[in-house]
């Protein structure tokens, strides 16, 4: 393996991740109000001034502005700082683990899930026109390597399963349990990881998910049965350390 193809990848997905997660949190502000979602921010919300270039350079303007707009001097949401850090984050992390163009990829699936995530954990709003693109990159990727069919499998499977499981639930308690998006979730990650990597992704999804549940009580937020768990965030995580690593006792 050239030393010189992992390091232009490497640099490739560590300078895109900026201006990525710059558009992740115009996404993630934008998609929730139903709002169009352009290339890049167009104005400030607050006073309308019309956004140039200079204010768009992720992480330099944040720091330049202190975190304020030039004109009215608004805050901007600090989620643009936070992810515009973490995507080129997420980047390093996938190439450290898988280095040249499966580690790139592992940065589009990292951003995809990270924009997931956030919208469920903020909204508990998986939408269909985010986990479509995650079913259908995955599966573009699965091609690519010459293992479409298995990886087809792990959509429909993981699709199929999650459907069941919501269902049975919905019988047992008399109530919704898991999102309708959870299901084209899983139907992504068995897109990305494969069927065999399904029982992995839930099982990371189920743990996480009870650790966060646990650590939530044990700090005497004491949260009603009641409240609701954006599952997709840690089903998100599964997918994610399931692609890096390879599924549980098979890696
Ligand atoms: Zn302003």
């Amino acid at each position: 393996m050239p030393m010189q193809a992992d390091l232009s990848w490497l640099v490739a997905a560590v300078l895109l991740g900026p201006f990525v997660g710059s558009f992740l949190g115009l996404m993630s502000l934008r998609l929730p109000e139903g709002k169009p979602v352009a290339l890049a921010r167009s104005a400030c919300p607050a006073c309308a001034r019309p956004l140039g270039p200079i204010d768009l350079v992720p992480i330099l303007s944040f720091a330049g502005l202190r975190g304020r707009c030039r004109t009215c001097g608004a805050p901007i949401p600090r989620r643009y700082l936070a992810l515009e850090l973490a995507c080129p984050a997420l980047a390093l992390w996938s190439m450290l683990a898988q280095p040249s163009a499966e580690g790139f990829l592992g940065a589009l699936l990292a951003w995809q899930l990270l924009l997931l995530a956030l919208l469920d954990a903020e909204h508990f709003w998986l939408p269909r026109m985010l986990t479509l693109p995650l079913i259908v990159s995955g599966l573009a990727v699965a091609a690519a390597q010459g293992v479409l069919a298995s990886h087809l499998l792990g959509a429909g499977l993981g699709f199929a399963g999650l459907s069941l499981l919501a269902l049975a639930y919905r019988s047992f308690r008399g109530r919704e349990g898991l999102g309708g998006g959870d299901a084209w979730l899983l139907a992504g990650g068995g897109a990305w990881c494969g069927a065999i990597a399904l029982p992995s992704i839930l099982l990371i999804g189920a743990a996480s998910g009870l650790v966060f549940v646990l650590v939530q009580r044990l700090r005497g937020r004491a949260t009603a049965a009641d409240q609701p768990l954006p599952f997709g965030v840690f089903l998100a995580a599964g997918v994610w350390l399931t692609w890096l690593y390879g599924p549980l006792g098979l890696a």
